[in-house]
C-alpha cells in the first residue's frame, strides 16, 4: 500500500437539462445548471467523484482558484486536505462557493482513499453501525388532489417514508389549503407511514413569521407529521429557537448553512431538533461527521441532506451507516441526477430501506453514456 498518491487533476462538470422543478419562487431553468460533479484524478491510483450543490459556473470558477492548492497533495488524506483548503481560503469569503467546491472536492477524496483501500467510506468514517438506511421520499407539495395521487405513485413502488414540500405551502395565506395538501398526503401515505413536512422557508421573501410557524406546527401534530422543516427563514436562529421550545413536533433545518463553526451556534442556542446540513455545500463528508457527532452531544439528531445527485445520496448513506442514530437519507423522487447516473440503479428492499454501497469508496459507478444526456461532455470525469 502506498502511502501517498497525489492529486494529478481535478475537475468540475456541471449537470444540466433534467433538474427536477424546484418549487423556487425563481423556478429553475432546462438551461440552468445548479448541481456539478467533482473528478479527482490521481497519480496511478483510482479516480474519486464529488457533487456540489450551487449553480455549475461557480463550481468551476471555484475549483480554478483552488486547484493549485490541491494539485500533488496526498488524495489519501482527505481531512487534511480539506482543512488545509478551508484555512488558505480564509480571506476569500468563507460559507460560499469556495466551501460548496470543498464539499466536491472532500467527498471524491473519501472515495479515492475507499478505493485505495478497499473499504467502503463507512468503515474510514469510524465503523459501520448499519447496512442499511431509510430513504424517505422527497416531494414537492401540490394542490391536495394531486398531492394525494403523487403519494399514492410512489407508496406503490415502496416507499415507506414522504416529505412534502414547498410549492404552494404557506404561499397563500390560506390554512385551510394548507391542510389539505398535509390530510390529502398523510391518507395517501397511510397511517403508518413516516410523513414529515418542509416550508421551504429558505425560499425568496418568505411570507410568514413565528406565529404562522406556531400555528402550522399544531396542525402539523394533529396529521403525525415527523418533523417540521425550514418553517422560518434560514438565519432566523432566535424564532427558530421560540418555535422549537412552543411547537408539539420537531423542528429540523440547517440545508442552506456551511461550515461547522456556523452550525455549532445553532447546536448551543438550542434551535433545532433535527439539523440537516447538506453534505454536498457544507463541507463535504469531513464536516458533516463532525457536525453530526457535534449535534449528538447537544441531544438534537443529524439527517443529511444531499439529495441532489446519486454521489450526494451515495455519501449520506455511508455517513448513515458510521452513526448510531436511526439511519435515514432524503431520497428526491424522479431524478436523473439521482436515478440516471449510475450504472447499477438504486432498489429498495421489501421494508422500503436501500442497502449502503458495501463497493470500496461511495461504492457507487457512474454510467459515462447516460452522462452524455446532462452534461456538455462527461469525458474529464473519466479521463484521468
Ligand atoms: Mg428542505
Amino acid at each position: 500500500m502506498t502511502e501517498c498518491l497525489p492529486i494529478r487533476r481535478v475537475v468540475a462538470v456541471p449537470l444540466f437539462g433534467q433538474s427536477p422543478k424546484g418549487g423556487w419562487s425563481n423556478e429553475i431553468r432546462p438551461q440552468d445548471t445548479i448541481h456539478a460533479l467533482i473528478a479527482v484524478h490521481t497519480d496511478g491510483g483510482p479516480t474519486g467523484y464529488g457533487s456540489i450543490f450551487t449553480d455549475g459556473r461557480l463550481a468551476q470558477a471555484g475549483l480554478a482558484v483552488l486547484e493549485p492548492m490541491i494539485l500533488g497533495a496526498n488524495a489519501l488524506e482527505p481531512e487534511k486536505v480539506s482543512e488545509t483548503l478551508h484555512q488558505h481560503t480564509f480571506w476569500m469569503g468563507r460559507g460560499g462557493t469556495l466551501t460548496h467546491v470543498i464539499s466536491g472536492l472532500d467527498i471524491a477524496l473519501w472515495d479515492v482513499l475507499g478505493k485505495a483501500l478497499g473499504q467502503p467510506v463507512s468503515r474510514l468514517l469510524g465503523g459501520v453501525w448499519h447496512r442499511r438506511a431509510m430513504p424517505y421520499c422527497s416531494l414537492l407539495m401540490e394542490e391536495p388532489v394531486r398531492m394525494g395521487d403523487v403519494v399514492a405513485a410512489w407508496r406503490e413502488r415502496g416507499f415507506r417514508a414522504f416529505k412534502i414540500g414547498w410549492g404552494p405551502f404557506g404561499r397563500r395565506d390560506d390554512p385551510r389549503l394548507d391542510e389539505a395538501i398535509v390530510s390529502a398526503a398523510r391518507d395517501a401515505a397511510g397511517t403508518e407511514a413516516k410523513l414529515m413536512v418542509d416550508a421551504g422557508a429558505s425560499d425568496a421573501f418568505w411570507p410568514n413569521g413565528l406565529k404562522w410557524a406556531i400555528r402550522t406546527a399544531e396542525m402539523l401534530a394533529a396529521h403525525g407529521v415527523a418533523w417540521f422543516e425550514e418553517a422560518l427563514p434560514p438565519d432566523a436562529l432566535a424564532d427558530h429557537k421560540r418555535l422549537r421550545e412552543r411547537a408539539p413536533v420537531p423542528i429540523a433545518g440547517g440545508e442552506v448553512l456551511t461550515r461547522r463553526q456556523t452550525f455549532l451556534s445553532w447546536l448551543a442556542e438550542g434551535a433545532l431538533d433535527i439539523v440537516q446540513p447538506d453534505v454536498t455545500k457544507v463541507g463535504g463528508l469531513s464536516e458533516q461527521r463532525r457536525i453530526a457527532w457535534l449535534a449528538r452531544e447537544f441531544g438534537v439528531r443529524y439527517v443529511g441532506h444531499g439529495w441532489n445527485t446519486a454521489i450526494g445520496l451515495a455519501a449520506d448513506l455511508q455517513l448513515a451507516a458510521a452513526l448510531p442514530d436511526p439511519p435515514l437519507v432524503e431520497y428526491i423522487a424522479g431524478s436523473a441526477y439521482v436515478d440516471g447516473i449510475v450504472a447499477e440503479p438504486w432498489a429498495l428492499d421489501a421494508e422500503g430501506m436501500l442497502a449502503v454501497p458495501q463497493g470500496p469508496g461511495l461504492g457507487i459507478a457512474l454510467d459515462r453514456d447516460r452522462l452524455r444526456e446532462m452534461t456538455l461532455d462527461p469525458t474529464p470525469l473519466f479521463a484521468g
